[in-house]
């Protein structure tokens, strides 16, 4: 016979990301529950690599919409853009 019992168990969770340039947060309620996602560029990493000037290191950061916005409009190529959801 098994018996059971009814436990807590503690989970790490991402409650919020920041961006790594203006220290606002990516998260965006979309629901009246509280239901949340982010928006942005969620935790990029970047690997420099072999010979370059910071080989060997890996950057990790997060960027909300609005700074990527602002850095996509200095794009001397825009970035390919295309509207997923109504085609
Ligand atoms: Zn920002």
């Amino acid at each position: 016979m098994r018996k059971t019992e009814i436990v807590t168990e503690e989970v790490e969770v991402t409650s919020d990301l920041i961006c790594n340039n203006c220290e606002k947060s990516l998260k965006q309620i979309i629901g009246t529950d509280g239901t949340y996602n982010f928006c942005g560029l969620e935790e990029v990493q970047m690997n420099c690599g072999y010979g370059s000037k910071n080989d060997g290191t890996l950057f990790t950061f997060s960027l909300c919409e609005e700074c990527v916005l602002d850095m996509m409009s200095k794009f001397k190529i825009p970035a390919d853009e295309v509207d997923y959801l109504f085609g």
